[in-house]
């Protein structure tokens, strides 16, 4: 087997629970975005349920919960509101369903504190600090502003999260719809992103951790400067190699169920490393940091990913640097780097 395989021909329907495996259940729910669906999991108990990611706080998604929530979960409550990673697409609802049914939330400590970070940092009148890192990657004044629109925009998207958690944590084992299941996180793509592992059934909600067709964005970002993502992201995927196998039934955030996780897992890892020996090479003369994108990037960078980019490949340089491969130069306020 060299490929993955899709468990299902196709997408569930839009807004519509599809039971994927006994007492779990599929809800892909649409979104106002260039990725215009996630995929939600639902699990049910004997008196309750357990949700699995919320979407985004827009009024397309809380028009389709509302309509899920009147037909279609056999009148039992939700009681547990599981967030695999703080991306608003994951938790945006999160605290508008806790709040409207009374559930607890059940997040990661890494990821509760990066959500609480986030809008700390919005509340920052002094902008200096930010400033100085985008101009060090040389970015344009009008670049920085979409910075300041990226963050505001993740601000207004999600709901404020309740005041109290139920913090979880890696190895740890839950009781959901009468299934053992065990909690494997992944970092990189968030700080402590939540997998869950089903041995009984060989199923795993992967969150963003494990996609089918995409790589998950890795960034640096201006609070942890010299932060090596990168190498928490490679690390993730080879505890995933340890974790799953090619049988195991993956159920993804976005895209569709799939088999093959070893497969997939292996093509992410041998991407990344290409991408990284691509880069090195680019830089034996010194390059400023939006002159990489064309050797780390297929996709046409716009204002809309810039960000992501820049993001992006800094993980890719400070990977580099760790190493001692690459070396960065100051000119004029602007970093240059080139490999050593
Ligand atoms: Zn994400």
């Amino acid at each position: 087997m060299s490929k993955i395989n899709y468990l299902v021909a196709q997408a569930a329907p839009l807004n519509q629970l599809q039971e994927i495996a006994p007492k779990i259940f599929w809800l892909r729910l649409a979104m106002p975005f260039a990725l215009d669906h996630i995929n939600l999991w639902l699990i049910e108990d004997d008196e309750f349920w357990t949700i699995v990611d919320t979407g985004p706080d827009v009024e397309q998604a809380r028009a389709s919960w509302l309509e899920v929530i009147n037909n279609q979960l056999k009148g039992k409550p939700i009681k547990q509101v599981l967030c695999t990673h703080f991306h608003p697409d994951h938790l945006g609802l999160a605290g508008w369903l806790c709040k409207e049914h009374e559930a607890e939330l059940l997040i990661s400590k890494g990821e509760y504190d990066i959500y609480h970070h986030l809008f700390s940092e919005l509340n920052h009148t002094d902008r200096s600090t930010i400033e100085a890192f985008y101009q060090s990657i040389g970015a344009s004044e009008k670049q920085l502003a979409s910075y300041e629109k990226h963050i505001t925009m993740f601000s207004k998207i999600i709901h404020p999260l309740p005041e109290q958690y139920t913090a979880l944590k890696d190895k740890q084992t839950l009781t959901l719809g009468g299934y053992e299941w065990l909690l494997v996180t992944g970092k990189g793509h968030s700080p402590e992103h939540i997998c869950l592992y089903n041995q009984e059934l060989d199923l795993f909600i992967s969150g963003d951790q494990l996609l089918p067709t995409i790589s998950s964005n890795v960034s640096v970002w201006p609070t942890d400067p010299l932060a090596n993502p990168m190498q928490d992201m490679l690390d993730s995927y080879h505890y995933l190699l340890a974790t799953i196998n090619d049988n195991t039934k993956v159920l993804p955030a976005h895209g569709l169920p799939f088999t093959g996780g070893l497969i997939r897992t292996n093509k992410l890892i041998v991407d990344t490393e290409q991408d990284i020996e691509n880069l090195l090479n680019h830089c034996h003369q010194p390059r400023k940091l939006a002159e990489t994108f064309s050797v780390l990037f297929k996709s046409e960078i716009t204002k809309h990913n810039l960000m992501l980019a820049y993001g992006e490949a800094l993980a890719c340089i400070n990977y580099l640097r760790v190493k001692g491969k690459l070396s960065v130069n100051e000119v004029d306020g602007v970093n240059y780097y080139q490999s050593i």
